[in-house]
Formats: structure tokens, sequence, C-alpha cells
């Protein structure tokens, strides 16, 4: 069992805990340990489970429009997926990405794109996908090419996105495109387009080694009305970035999730493998290792839900929700990596625990800014205050 006394940190309130222990005792009579070969119906059964289940409600903002709260609360989301990551990470995905792509309609939709969008998303009845990055515009998002130009009432979009989750699969993606109002960041604006609007193709599926829905889309004169265009003309770049803001604390409670499960997974060997007329952890060198883990752990779940409880005191995060993707997601790979040692040759048979999140956690020091960009934001805001902007 999960250490889970960190919920009696001051940074919760007890709604929190009962949301924890709620979806704890949710999460392991409802989700499968294993999904089976077709990721895209495991997602789905996912999302339509979370819906029914009421946990989206929590990644949807406004209470009139099926959310849990008006504003979205960053510590209940970072506890959900904390806990789901634990028990799935193909759950913890599924749940995140109803929250990263219908974010930009929470935070500067239109009450009518809210209406149509956001009670479908919390309900799991509607799949939702963030396409921001394009493959000549990662880390260097304010460089995508993809371009939505004004043609009557409508706007027309050419260019391809890629490494878009949920590609596929979702019944409409958030999209950003170039719209040109000012070169760089400040010609961006961002669009909801339909599954199934002529000129958008899957140009792609994309297999990843911890499998899930992810696709690369290609936008051929696709024509969707102006009221499909979320917030003002040139604000993409801004309401992409807020979005992000919302959902970057959460991966670093992801990455928690995946390492507190690894945690389990290496007390469990370490205290049942005999050797040397012994067990596993009467040895120093192994008791070291663990305590390192626990250690590991402990700081990276302070970062977080230190920056989770300040967002939702509304304070600006950016620094300490860069320094706890970092810390989390980096220190994470290294307790699984030590989890999977302690297990030895086991540790590396495909599909037991410490293998697949062997998998799971690399993608997450990667997207939602690799840990060289959260670096760099870090030491912007360092020297931002320091008086010298870098
Ligand atoms: C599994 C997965 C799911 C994803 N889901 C989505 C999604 O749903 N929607 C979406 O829009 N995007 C998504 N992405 C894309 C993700 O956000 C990008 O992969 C990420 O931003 C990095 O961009 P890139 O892959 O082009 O790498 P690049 O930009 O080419 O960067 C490569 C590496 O260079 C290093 N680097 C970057 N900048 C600097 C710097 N300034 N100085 C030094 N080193 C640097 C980093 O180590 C980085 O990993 C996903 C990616 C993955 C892997």
């Amino acid at each position: 069992m999960a250490d889970t006394r960190y919920l009696d940190w001051p940074f919760f309130d007890d709604r929190h805990r009962a949301l924890a222990r709620e979806l704890e005792a949710w999460a392991a009579q409802q989700v499968p340990h294993a999904h089976g070969p077709d990721v895209d119906a495991g997602c789905r059964a996912l999302v339509r489970a979370l819906g029914a289940g009421g946990w989206l409600a929590h990644v949807v903002g406004g209470r009139v429009h099926g959310g849990a709260a008006d504003v979205i609360d960053t510590r209940a989301v970072c506890i959900l997926r904390e806990t789901l990551a634990r028990h799935s990470g193909l759950a913890d995905f599924a749940f995140a990405m109803q929250g990263l792509g219908s974010g930009a309609i929470s935070l500067a939709g239109s009450d009518a794109q809210k209406a149509a969008c956001l009670p479908r998303v919390a309900r799991g009845e509607a799949i939702a996908a963030f396409a921001l990055s394009e493959p000549d515009a990662g880390s260097d998002v304010a460089a995508m090419a993809c371009a939505a130009r004004a043609d009557g009432g409508d706007y027309v979009l050419d260019g391809e996105k890629t490494w878009i989750s949920n590609g596929g699969i979702a019944d409409f993606y958030v999209v950003f495109a170039r719209t040109g109002e000012a070169p760089g960041s400040r010609g961006i604006s961002a669009f909801i387009v339909d599954a199934g609007t002529p000129g958008l193709q899957i140009a792609e599926r994309i297999e990843v080694i911890a499998p899930h829905p992810l696709a690369r889309l290609r936008f051929t004169n696709c024509r969707i009305p102006a009221s499909r265009r979320i917030g003002a003309a040139g604000e993409g770049f801004k309401v992409a970035m807020r979005t992000l803001d919302v959902f970057r604390t959460s991966v670093a409670a992801a990455a928690l999730g995946l390492a507190r499960c690894a945690m389990d997974a290496a007390l469990q060997r370490a205290t049942t493998r005999r050797m040397f007329n012994g067990v596993l952890a009467d040895f120093q060198l192994t008791q070291a290792r663990l305590a390192q883990m626990a250690t590991t752990i402990d700081s990276a779940a302070l970062l977080t839900y230190r920056a989770a409880w300040q967002r939702d005191q509304g304070a600006n995060v950016t620094r300490e929700a860069a320094m706890a993707k970092m810390v989390a997601t980096e220190g994470a790979q290294q307790v699984i990596d030590a989890a999977v040692q302690l297990w030895g040759g086991l540790g590396v048979v495909s599909e037991q625990t410490v293998e697949r999140l062997y998998r799971e956690i690399r993608a997450l020091r990667i997207y939602e800014g690799a840990t060289e960009v959260q670096q760099l934001i870090i030491a912007r805001e360092l020297l931002r205050e320091a008086g010298t902007p870098a």
C-alpha cells in the first residue's frame, strides 16, 4: 500500500483528503492494471468510466458547465492524477488529456463554446485533444507554421500538428495556428476543430514505448466557422501557455504516482527476495537505495503540492510549477530505475510492473516542456527578479 501520509500536510483541505480516499477505493475496483492490446478501446473505456464516476468534472472549469468547481482546483487535479498514475498510466493519461484538451475552452472559451464542449467532456461523452506541437516546432513552439487564413466568415487551416495525444480517437481538437496579427507568438490563435471536419486527416498514428493514442494531423484547406476561434485573434499563444500553467504541476503529480508505485514494488521485492542466507533488504546497499528513493519522492511531493497550493491561492506559479515538473519527473525516473535494479532480471521482463513504469515515465521528462525548458523557465524567473532578464 502506497504511503499516503503526505495527505496530512497543511497544503490540503479535508475535501482533498476525502477525494483521495474515494478515488483510491474507486480505482481499486474500476481501473484494470492491464488494458489489452487495443489501446484506443482501452482509452475510450477509461474516459467513459472516469466520466461516469464523476472524476472528469475536476478537470473542467465552471459548475454551470459540468465542472466540480468554478475554477479548476489544482490540488484536486494533482491528487487525482497521482492516485490514478499509481494504478495505471493509461488511466492517468485518459484523465489528464480531458483537461489539457478542453483547458483552453475552460479558460478562454465563449459561453456557447463552453456549453457545447465542457459538459460532454466532464461526462466522458466527448474526447478532447490539445494540438500545439509541430514537426519543426516542439520546444520552440512559437516557430509553428500551421496557418489559419480568415476567409469570409470562416477560417481555413493548412499545415501539420504532431505528437497529438488522443489523435485518432478525439471528438474535437483544440488547434493552435498562425493567424498573422503580429510576428512570432503574438500572431497565433486557438480553434476548436471537430474530428470529421473535411480537410482534417489523421496522417500517421505514432507508436510509442508506453502505448497511448498518438497521431500526426494534417490540415488541408480545412474550413471552420470563425465562431470556432477561442478568445481573441492573436491571443492563442497566451491561451496555450495558460492551459499548460494549469496542467504542468499535474504532470509532476503523475510522476509521483508512478514513483510511488515503483517504491511499493521495490519494498515488496526487497523484503521477500531470498539471497545470501537472508533477504535483499538486509543489506545496507539496499537500504541506502530505498532511503534515497523515499527521500526523492518526498522532495518531489513537497515541490508539487507547494506549487498546487500556491496556484489555488491565486499566485503566479511559473517558477514553482517548473521546479515541481523538473524534480518530480527526473526523480521518478531515478526511483523507477532503482526499482528495476532491485527486481534484477525480472525487472526487465515485459509487463512486469517496474518494466511498465520504466517505459511510462520516460515521456513525462519531454512533454509539456522538456526538463531543459523547465530549467530555462526557472532561470528566467530568477534573473527577472534580480533585474537582469534572460
Ligand atoms: C508521448 C508524448 C505525448 C505528447 N502529447 C502532446 C499533445 O497532446 N499535444 C501537443 O501539442 N504536443 C504533445 N507532445 C509534444 C511535446 O510537447 C514535444 O515533444 C516537446 O515539446 C518537445 O518537442 P520536440 O519533440 O520537438 O523536441 P525538440 O524541441 O526537438 O527538443 C529536443 C530536446 O532538446 C532539448 N532542448 C530543448 N530546448 C532546449 C534549449 N533551449 N536548450 C538546451 N536543450 C534544449 C530537450 O532535451 C529536448 O527534449 C507529446 C510528446 C510526447 C513524447
